[in-house]
């Protein structure tokens, strides 16, 4: 059978791809995946006690985009949550990230949000260029809080110190001199109401789609006829690692059901000094879910292993480059997504991302007109 477009992978960046282009340009479109199932690192489904969980670790939507939050609602209807995230410190839980009452407690002082402002002033080194992600939290908050909240989880989460990692890697957590507790403020902040699994399902439920599950593109490529390819996969992977390898870090996910009704106060709870693993997640803060028993995943970091996450560091970015460049002379393949542009992104992101490719290929003028 021919194809008008290949798409390697059925994550965000494959599966909005496949579905613009079936449902709103009439294109015969062929989707692979390695796995056995849709929604790539997204995907959740019932485990063996009937509670929803992610098999990938967890998964939080939020967004500032209007446009993504109204493409991705034409196929789930949606459950408001507000994430919030406690760190194991000093053997007291506190709210990450740091904000007036993370302080007062570790500390017992009783600040006004004036008087954190001028204790941050006081504690906060001064940095010249801020460059790196320990430059980023030693500017702001002092080199205490950064040794109890951030060194040792980073240093676990990367197999780096913060002062290797670029400053986009702790960027993404703000400091605060108020009382809000909420691990991000954008403007929509949901989880699907049905799962990720059941939005990608209905996403792909078309004629125009076909789907190629627990299949390795790289061994079924010489067989395959299509005018257009769509790759979403490891870019350095595609091109046989030319140029070397491009480093990913990756998770080992124990899963865990146990016989209580609540495991924490709170869905992710971030172990920065302790333990080997970073953090522990319990689904049905996310999912709302009741049941008698309750499921949790604990993440231990570790260098080898499915590619989760593109490391931000200078040589990196460097040796992606010199792939960009190779990808962009390649004739009728686009590459996308978190693998397939070495970008460490999140689901909005992505998203956002493969509406901008569509939008390319049909010569659309904005976002909102290929929503
Ligand atoms: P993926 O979801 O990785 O999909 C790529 C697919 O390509 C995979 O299914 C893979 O099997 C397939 N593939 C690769 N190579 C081949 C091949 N050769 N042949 C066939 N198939 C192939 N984002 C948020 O917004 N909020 C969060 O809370 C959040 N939490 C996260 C937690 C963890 C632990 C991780 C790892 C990521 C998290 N993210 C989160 C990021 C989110 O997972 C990604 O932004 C998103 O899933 C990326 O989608 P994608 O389509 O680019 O890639
Ligand atoms: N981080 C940290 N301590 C925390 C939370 C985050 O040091 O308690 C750092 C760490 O380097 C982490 C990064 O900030 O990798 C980004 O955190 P986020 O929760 O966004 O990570 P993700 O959910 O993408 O794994």
């Amino acid at each position: 059978m021919h194809f008008d477009f290949a798409i390697v992978g059925a994550g965000y960046a494959g599966s909005v791809l496949a579905e613009r282009l079936a449902s709103q340009s009439g294109k015969k479109v062929l989707l692979i995946d390695k796995r056995p199932h849709i929604g790539g690192n997204a995907y959740d489904y019932y485990n063996e006690a009937g509670i929803l969980i992610h098999l990938y670790g967890p998964h939080i939507f939020h967004t500032n985009s209007p446009d993504v939050f109204a493409y991705l609602s034409q196929f789930t209807e949606w459950r408001p949550y507000e994430h919030r995230v406690l760190a194991s410190v000093d053997g007291k839980l506190l709210p990450i990230p740091i904000n007036l009452d993370t302080v007062n407690k570790l500390y017992g002082y009783n600040f006004t949000s004036e008087e954190l402002e001028e204790y941050f002033k006081s504690v906060g080194e001064p940095v010249e260029k801020i460059r790196t992600s320990e430059d980023v939290v030693v500017s702001q908050v002092g080199r205490d809080l950064y040794e109890k909240f951030f060194r040792g989880y980073t240093r676990k989460q990367w197999g780096l110190d913060p002062s290797e990692l670029d400053k986009m890697v702790t960027s993404r957590i703000p400091t605060r001199t108020n009382r809000d507790d909420r691990y991000f403020t954008d403007q929509y902040q949901y989880m699907p109401l049905h799962g990720y699994t059941k939005m990608f399902e209905k996403m792909l439920d078309h004629p125009n789609i076909h789907l190629m599950l627990s299949t390795d593109f790289r061994e079924v490529k010489e067989t395959l006829s299509y005018d257009q390819l769509i790759y979403t996969g490891p870019v350095d992977e595609y091109f046989d690692h030319c140029f070397g390898k491009l480093p990913y870090r990756s998770l080992r996910f124990e899963h865990k059901t146990v016989d209580t009704e609540q495991y924490q106060p709170v869905a992710v709870v971030n172990y920065p000094n302790d333990n080997a693993y970073t953090r522990i997640t319990e689904y049905k803060h996310l999912t709302g879910q009741e049941h008698p028993k309750t499921s949790i995943t604990f993440e231990y970091p570790q260098s080898e292993g499915d590619p989760y996450y593109p490391i931000p560091k200078p040589e990196n970015a460097e040796l992606y480059q010199r792939y960009k460049q190779l990808a962009e002379q390649q004739a009728n393949v686009h590459f996308v997504g978190r693998l397939g542009t070495y970008r460490y992104y999140n689901m909005d992101q992505v998203v956002a991302q493969a509406l901008t490719l569509y939008k390319k290929l049909i010569g659309a003028e904005s976002l909102e007109d290929v929503v």
